[in-house]
């Protein structure tokens, strides 16, 4: 970190010590440093496997058995650990003015650095549900089912009613997560504009802003007079920020809650 970035650290720490109600939004970018690479990136899931055959509800439900391949490869990935960014999230939850989180993120990292109010642009990927019965599982539970065809078969499954005679009864298992051709959850979008009212400051890490409807929260912050503080590798187009901390995420929210706790006099 340069001088620069340090003076640039206390001036956004002063602006959390004087916010009254703050918000944080997060993308991939905070979870590479946790060894989840960014799906988009060169590394990521979605260079290996094409979004339009492997990423959308149609292509799942055409063929889940070919989708699985690539939800078991995502489903490794879930085994990451949080990082010292979201540690510090969460104990500017605990201890200072963060209300919450909004993230599109679907790896849980927040709630297991122990964030509890957390709201998930794009579900999930730690649960599932038969889509069949409507049955939920953990990752565990269906890791543990046998497989067909590389599919996780539920023995208990009871299937929807109506099913037309003679049609192939199979259990059709998929993660929570919201695929390119789903809404965001209807619970979701309402309960992040409920966070957002009354927000004096937004703290936006690790994403690019590109994927609408994310892309309207610096906006609605803002129009009531909120600031924004970002935390990025490369600043997001677009988004002119109060305060850009460019760096690596852990680095930079590490340095922020410490510089927080000693302007709050907690240190
Ligand atoms: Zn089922």
């Amino acid at each position: 970190m340069t001088d620069l970035g340090d003076i640039d650290i206390t001036r956004a720490a002063s602006l959390l010590a004087s916010s009254r109600k703050a918000v944080a939004f997060t993308g991939a970018g905070v979870s590479t440093e946790s060894g989840i690479p960014d799906f988009r990136s060169s590394t990521g899931l979605w260079s290996r496997y094409n979004p339009a055959e492997y990423g959308t509800l149609g292509a799942f439900l055409r063929n889940p058995a070919k989708v699985w391949k690539m939800l078991w490869e995502l489903d490794g990935l879930l085994d990451a650990r949080p990082n010292a960014g979201h540690e510090a999230l969460a104990a500017l939850e605990r201890e200072g003015p963060l209300a919450g989180i909004i993230t599109q993120n679907i790896d849980g990292l927040h709630q297991a650095a122990g964030s509890v109010n957390v709201i998930e642009y794009h579900g999930n990927g730690h649960s599932m549900t038969c889509l069949e019965c409507g049955d939920r599982f953990t990752r565990e539970q269906v890791r543990a089912m046998p497989r067909g065809d590389g599919l996780p078969r539920y023995a208990a499954c009871k299937f929807k009613a109506g099913r037309p005679a003679g049609e192939p009864q199979r259990c059709i298992i998929k993660p929570d997560v919201i695929l390119f051709d789903e809404l965001i959850p209807a619970e979701a979008q309402t309960g992040a504009m409920g966070l957002l009212a009354g927000v004096d400051l937004l703290l936006v890490a690790g994403t690019s802003l590109e994927v609408f409807p994310a892309s309207e929260i610096p906006r609605v912050v803002r129009a009531a007079g909120g600031r924004v503080i970002e935390i990025n590798l490369e600043p997001a187009r677009g988004l002119r920020p109060d305060i850009l901390l460019q760096g690596n995420f852990t680095a930079v929210m590490a340095g922020l809650y410490r510089s927080w706790k000693n302007q709050a006099g907690r240190g």
